[in-house]
């Protein structure tokens, strides 16, 4: 890696919400061999290099292995994309991070999400009288989110996800987007031409009720004008080795454990 990268990308995961292989499956894509093949929950890890400080987005119920596979032990930042069950539920697993380092990790996520985290994970939250060592995690007001990412500037927005939202995070010309059925036109005339890497999710080749498919997700990296397209949260559909061969020269599929150096 250059001296002047910026920011390391880790796909920590980039499977969808089963994780592949399935339970149960013996398609050939769950029975392969290849590590290509093989997907955690979706979840990323950015290691800024100038700031010195990292940012979770994310803690899948695969966060420990996660963590442990890519030898991550600090984290400053954690943002969460939503609340399903996939995206939130190994939120347990930052626990040994404090057991060396007591050091508050600065929690954002929209505050619908908010609400709904601090309910799920009252005992984080709340003292329960437990005696041994929980995670001290502080939720940022988006004002203060916006005080602390200046440089680059961290953009937020919201994007339909079935009967809920998901929220894409946008770091100068790097943008994260998971879950999301479709992609707001208003969005694409602000950020076209601007995205340098994009990450988003497409588990499927089909039309998905709740999530936007592969096919749909290359439209909007076409109309963004993306100049890499990384296709994540995949299901066992995908044949990484023979798939690949179908993209077009900058789309991508993501796998678990790849990184990007990316200067935003
Ligand atoms: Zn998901
Ligand atoms: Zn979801």
């Amino acid at each position: 890696m250059s001296n002047s990268t910026r920011f390391e990308v880790t796909v920590l995961g980039s499977g969808t919400s089963t994780g592949v292989p399935v339970i149960g499956c013996s398609c050939d894509i769950c029975k392969s061999t290849s590590p290509y093949n093989k997907r955690l929950r979706s979840s990323i890890f950015i290691s800024d290099k100038k700031l010195g400080r990292n940012i979770l987005i994310d803690t899948t119920p695969d966060l420990r292995e996660q963590l442990l596979r890519e030898n991550i032990h600090s984290i400053d930042y954690v943002f969460f994309t939503h609340t399903h069950a996939d995206h939130c539920h190994g939120l347990d697993d930052l626990r040994p991070l404090f057991f060396r380092e007591r050091k508050t990790m600065k929690v954002w996520a929209d505050p619908d999400h908010e609400i709904e985290l601090r309910d799920r994970f009252y005992y984080m939250f709340r003292d329960t009288g437990y005696a041994g060592i929980k995670p001290s995690l502080e939720f940022l007001t988006k004002e203060e989110l916006l005080e602390d990412f200046t440089d680059p500037f961290i953009e937020t927005a919201s994007l339909p996800h079935g009967s809920t939202n998901s929220t894409l995070f946008k770091l100068g010309s790097f943008l994260y987007a998971t879950d999301f059925k479709t992609f707001p036109e208003e969005l694409i005339e602000k950020w076209k031409g601007k995205i340098e890497v994009m990450i988003a999710s497409a588990p499927t080749y089909k039309p998905h009720g709740t999530h936007s498919s592969i096919p749909e997700t290359i439209e909007i990296f076409k109309k963004l004008e993306v100049k890499e397209g990384y296709l994540t949260h995949l299901s066992h559909q995908v044949d990484h080795k023979t798939h690949s061969l179908n993209l077009s020269k900058n789309i991508f599929f993501a796998y678990d454990g790849l990184k990007l150096q990316v200067n935003p």
